[in-house]
């Protein structure tokens, strides 16, 4: 399969590839990446630039993290609203750092019908921009803070590749933005929201992260302090999977965000941002994946399990029998599919594997005179001990509820292991660059801090730092050999 986007723009692209197999994930992670988002109809390409079309079995995995991340953002006080997707250009060009960071990355609108407009309308590449001014509107007193607003929406950013979920022109996600009295308070919530990304990438997606803020090179254009939390993939390179700004009084001043505080003084507010999008799927697919298709953790799973009946021709029993048990399941809230497709079990099997379904139900006419079900498990590899267990039909469901947290946690086990065993400490320079060269993994050294010894490395691997953390002790940077000041993840990054 070759790279899709490589057409000009406004030519309609390439039909999405017909898979047949999919590629070993070991041989070339983007090939089989592709396939498999493809072949499991998560996404097609869209017959526009830099776009896919996001499929009812992507939508339904999507789904699953916007309900993960909202009802946290609820439990913790925020709401959701809506602001307009174009944003008037003299908006845009109030924060001029912000605006140098996106414009290279902005799509415009320039006419209405057939009328040239006097004044451009940008996309909205993220709404920091049309926020402000409402929030200049809104706040008045100390009394109208803190505002903690979330919207779920589009965005545009230019891109000149296509990769479903990590990089295409338009993506989904949610965008928060709160004003604050103080700084400290502001600190506060946006640890709050990268603690709220760690646990839902960890714990319903199952992908390991490091959190730390990022350098000032890496930051977000217009904020103070930028952190994230990074995900490593197979291949060794780093997913940024969400991030969380404080924007500091930036933004407030650009757009005269004042309040009256208690002592009657006018002072600008604390702002910040923070954003999680349909790339945490991507790192979710990249990270669990095998050669068999995808592999869901079953509390991002939009189906946790599939009940195949074994039928022969001309007995009906077996269907009732597995009528009767999908109710049974439905009834004890799991989000379960009955197959009647008119296919060979085998062919389901492989279906299903390939969607990565956490588990199997095999029901057939042998099975029902014993009154049980067998439950094949997806996390596991084939013959591996445990991956079939036979349960009494009765009891399905109560083996389901557990065998789904096992589940859970073995995959998540599975992607700790393999982030605990390539993140390595470098020993000296030279092993420094030649695991950055190798792609080795997360690279942890005492790092000095400066943006040229960033970029240096850079040039040299290809690598930039993920994120930072506290540095106990004196050390030197094992990159450049000046005093280290923190220590860094470095890698290379999608
Ligand atoms: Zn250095």
């Amino acid at each position: 399969m070759s790279e899709p986007n490589t057409v000009d723009e406004g030519v309609a692209q390439p039909k999405t590839p017909l898979v047949k197999e999919i590629p070993p994930k070991g041989a070339d992670l983007s090939e089989w990446y592709q396939a498999v988002c493809y072949k499991a109809e998560l996404v097609s390409l869209a017959p526009v630039r830099g776009c896919v079309v996001l499929r009812p079995y992507g939508f339904a995995l999507w789904e699953r993290l916007v309900a993960a991340l909202d009802e946290r953002f609820k439990a913790t006080g925020h709401e959701n609203a809506y602001f307009p997707l174009l944003i008037p250009e003299h908006l845009l060009l109030k924060e001029q750092e912000h605006v140098e960071g996106f414009s290279p990355e902005v799509a415009w609108v320039t006419h209405g019908g057939n009328e040239r407009l006097s004044e451009r309308l940008a996309i909205r590449p993220t709404s920091e921009v049309i926020i402000g001014p409402m929030y200049a509107d809104w706040i008045r007193s100390y009394r109208d803070l803190p505002i903690l607003i979330n919207q779920w929406v589009n965005v545009v950013r230019w891109e000149k590749r296509t990769r479903p979920f990590l990089r295409t022109t338009e993506f989904l996600w949610q965008e928060g933005h709160t004003a604050h009295a103080s700084e400290p308070e502001a600190r506060e919530e946006v640890v709050r929201m990268l603690d709220i990304y760690r646990e839902v990438a960890q714990d319903i997606a199952a992908v390991p992260v490091y959190t730390g803020e990022k350098s000032s090179s890496e930051r977000f254009a217009g904020a103070t302090h930028t952190f994230s939390i990074e995900a490593l993939m197979p291949d060794g390179r780093a997913l940024q999977s969400g991030t969380s700004h404080e924007l500091g009084q930036n933004f407030a001043r650009a757009y005269d965000i004042k309040f009256a505080a208690e002592d009657q003084s006018l002072q600008y507010v604390w702002t910040t941002s923070w954003g999680m999008s349909w790339r945490m799927l991507g790192a979710l697919i990249m990270v669990h994946g095998d050669d068999r298709g995808l592999r869901m953790p079953p509390k991002m799973a939009p189906i946790e399990a599939v009940v195949v009946p074994i039928v022969k021709a001309g007995d009906d029993r077996v269907i009732h029998a597995a009528r009767d048990l999908l109710a049974q399941l439905k009834g004890s809230g799991l989000r379960v599919r009955l197959d009647e497709r008119d296919l060979r079990p085998g062919n389901k099997f492989a279906d299903w594997e390939m969607r990565g379904v956490p588990i199997r139900v095999e029901l057939g006419a042998n099975d029902i005179a014993a009154g049980v079900a067998t439950l094949v498990r997806r996390d596991k590899a084939k013959g591996e001990a445990g991956g079939k267990v036979t349960v009494a039909l009765a009891d399905v469901a109560s083996r389901m509820t557990a065998l789904l947290e096992e589940i859970q946690t073995n995959m998540f086990a599975q992607a700790s292991e393999f982030l605990r065993t390539h993140t390595i400490a470098a020993g000296d320079t030279a092993e420094f660059f030649h695991l950055l060269r190798e792609r080795a993994g997360m690279i942890d050294i005492p790092w000095c801090g400066r943006a040229q010894c960033e970029a240096f490395v850079k040039v040299e691997t290809s690598a930039t730092t993920r994120n930072l953390r506290p540095l106990d002790g004196a050390a030197t940077c094992l990159a450049c050999g000046e005093p280290a000041t923190v220590r860094a993840y470095f890698a290379q990054s999608y």
